[in-house]
């Protein structure tokens, strides 16, 4: 299979004159049962506005052409526009935007170009650019759900639990905003050129409210990533870095009123923790 797929995508690329790139993490899938499975995996429908970043030379984007209503697709590589006006001809509810995702108004996009469709993410991204991409597509706050073909080991840390060394800061952040779910594992041998890592398919349902309550969203995050930045630290070491002027005795005093060990690890707790405390160190700033 992957043998047919990579002559039939040599001959096209070698027509056009095209070389990968890999900055742009250019890494295009040959097995065209993969971009089939995750087409699948996002359950895309006529009801579906579906938003592809990187669509190379469209082997993801026909399978969503096939399901969706429509599929913008972004585009950094304006090379590849040629190649995708052949290998797109025969869908007429398939569009390009040449752009860099990064630097794109998602929520303006989605207005313009999916009124009265449920718009959702799915994509093959390019991995150099996955925690930027995810957490724009989080900030949008307009899709309903995001699929995407990433490192397998950074879909196992947006899916890690509390307690293991794949946890994060990036996990408690992907886990507050949205329900995450490693479909299936992909082979390094699914694309050309090869990648170095196995990669895996990550659906993550965005959460129309969040899993737990806190006072202040973005304090909440001040005292995650805090707990965090310190990994080999206890959670009152790593939070003296960030909440120094409330004394390292007073930001004990506060980790035990949370029902929390004295020297426990950030890495232990999960998001109801996380509530608690920051509500509790917000409460304690405002009175110092
Ligand atoms: N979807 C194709 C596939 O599965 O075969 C290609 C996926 S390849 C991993 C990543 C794609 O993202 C490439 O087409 C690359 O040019 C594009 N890309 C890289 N950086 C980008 C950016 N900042 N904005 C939009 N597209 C980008």
């Amino acid at each position: 299979m992957a043998d047919n797929g990579q002559r039939a995508m040599e001959a096209l690329l070698a027509r056009h004159g095209f070389h990968f790139s890999k900055s742009k993490g250019q890494n295009f899938l040959i097995d065209r049962e993969i971009p089939y499975r995750i087409a699948e995996a996002s359950g895309a429908d006529t009801t579906n506005g579906v938003l592809e970043i990187g669509p190379g030379i469209g082997a993801l984007s026909c399978e969503l052409c096939r399901r969706a209503n429509k599929v913008v697709a972004v585009e950094l590589d304006t090379t590849l526009l040629p190649i995708l006006d052949e290998t797109m001809a025969a869908f007429d509810n398939f569009s390009v935007v040449s752009a860099d995702v990064l630097k794109l108004d998602l929520p303006a996009l989605v207005r313009e170009r999916f009124a009265g469709l449920t718009p959702i993410v799915c994509a093959n991204l390019p991995y150099n650019i996955t925690t930027p991409v995810l957490t724009a597509l989080i900030e949008a706050d307009c899709f309903e759900s995001l699929t995407v073909l990433i490192q397998r080991e950074v879909a196992q840390r947006l899916c890690a639990k509390p307690g293991t060394a794949a946890y994060g800061a990036f996990s408690v952040f992907m886990q507050y905003h949205t329900d995450p779910e490693l479909c299936f594992e992909v082979s390094n041998r699914s694309f050309i050129p090869m990648p170095k890592v196995t990669s895996a398919v990550l659906r993550a349902t965005v959460r129309q409210t969040p899993p737990v309550s806190v006072a202040d969203e973005a304090f909440f995050f001040r005292v995650v990533y805090a707990a965090f930045a310190l990994r080999r630290k206890t959670l009152v070491n790593s939070l003296t870095t960030a909440f120094g002027a409330l004394g390292k005795e007073k930001l004990t005093e506060l980790v035990v009123s949370c029902g929390l060990d004295a020297g426990i690890r950030g890495e232990r707790l999960g998001l109801e923790e996380f509530a608690r405390l920051s509500d509790a160190l917000q409460a304690a700033e405002a009175r110092s």
